[in-house]
């Protein structure tokens, strides 16, 4: 059974702040120069439904936990 969102059961999560891209225009495309995180520090959500995951206590109890 692969770990769910408990509210929504989602199996895709993101991480927020986002890093972000740098980019440069190149032939008639833009094109990824490097990929920089905007802070050490990050908070995971639910991909779906936004809900705020606990990633430590997740990965302890190796199923997905949400900050309550
Ligand atoms: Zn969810």
């Amino acid at each position: 059974m692969k770990p769910k969102c408990p509210k929504c059961n989602s199996e895709e999560f993101v991480t927020k702040p986002n890093r972000y891209d740098i980019l440069k225009l190149g032939d008639k495309k833009f094109d990824v120069v490097k990929s920089e995180f905007t802070e050490d520090k990050y908070k995971m959500y639910c991909r779906d439904c936004g809900s705020e995951i606990d990633e430590k206590s997740s990965m302890k109890k190796n199923k997905i936990t949400l900050k309550t």
